[in-house]
């Protein structure tokens, strides 16, 4: 069976990167195109595709209505993603997320909407199946050193600090580690902000810089010795075999599924 395919902040990077690949796959078939910023133009023009004859809309629950997608893959802004995966799972169209700082008041919120409206979601904060690694490697790592600090880097236009890939890596090592105790030192931070955001008791540090793409180093402490484990996007295309994946798989799941891992056979 062929999957229809919507694709929301399709004139984004990551969106026209999903819209070559979801072209390029032979078991789906891309029925609509939607941003903020469509304006009925042509979606081959703006990602070099020639002719697809997909006008690029405005309008998310009304192109859905018109194009009747099995899934709306969402790449657009943290601002507007709740609103987007109600409009799709109101519809019945089942939203693949990428857009990150869904937080788990959110997620808690999707559950909700996914079982009134019948709809299986997939929400994943990195679709980079080497981030996938690098997450369980660290959950792994810290049951045995459970000091542990996190330094993600992204390019200078990614909205939302920390990255969702930082927070759910925190939020793994958080349930694998024994608790340890509050440091003897009393910190003094003279610059607010220095020792980053604490999530559980780990820090996390976010650097922004133009040139970067989506990295993150995971650093282990123990006695006399450091692990460092670290994965680098160095191209939107390392997200796409996993968004592939994650539009096929939400077709057989029900509910809402958090995280790539949960489709991938590790
Ligand atoms: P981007 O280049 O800014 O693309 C987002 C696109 O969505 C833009 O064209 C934007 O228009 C449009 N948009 C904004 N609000 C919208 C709305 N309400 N409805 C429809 N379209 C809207 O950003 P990006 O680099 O592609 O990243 C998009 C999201 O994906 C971010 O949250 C990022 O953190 C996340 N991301 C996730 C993964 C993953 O593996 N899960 C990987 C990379 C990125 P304007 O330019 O006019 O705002």
């Amino acid at each position: 069976m062929t999957i229809k395919v919507a694709v929301n902040g399709a004139l984004g990077n990551m969106g026209k990167t999903v819209v070559r690949a979801v072209s390029g796959d032979p078991d789906l078939k891309l029925v609509a195109a939607i941003d903020i910023k469509g304006d009925g133009s042509e979606l081959g023009t703006h990602v070099g595709l020639g002719e697809l004859q997909i006008p690029v809309q405005n309008d998310l629950a009304a192109a859905l209505k018109q194009s009747q997608p099995d899934v709306l893959v969402d790449f657009t802004t943290p601002f507007a993603v709740m609103q987007n995966i109600e409009t799709a799972l109101k519809l019945k169209v089942r939203p693949v997320v990428g857009t990150t700082g869904i937080t788990e008041a959110d997620l808690e919120t999707i559950r909700q909407w996914s079982q009134q409206y019948g709809t299986s979601v997939l929400i994943a904060p990195n679709f980079a199946i080497g981030a996938v690694l690098m997450m369980l490697f660290a959950a792994r790592a810290a049951q045995y050193l459970p000091h542990v600090e996190i330094i993600e880097l992204h390019h200078d236009q990614k909205i939302d600090a920390p990255s969702g890939t930082a927070l759910k890596t925190a939020e793994m090592i958080a349930k694998s580690r024994a608790k340890i105790g509050k440091s003897q030192v009393e910190e003094l931070e003279k610059l607010p902000g220095a020792r980053g955001g604490n999530l559980e008791n780990i820090h996390i540090h976010s650097v922004r810089l133009p040139g970067l793409v989506a990295h993150q180093e995971v650093i282990f402490g123990g006695i006399g010795q450091t692990l460092t484990i670290r994965h680098d996007s160095i191209d939107r295309t390392s997200f796409m075999p996993g968004v592939l994946l994650g539009i096929k798989a939400i077709m057989q799941r029900e509910g809402v599924i958090y995280g790539l891992e949960n489709i991938l056979n590790l």
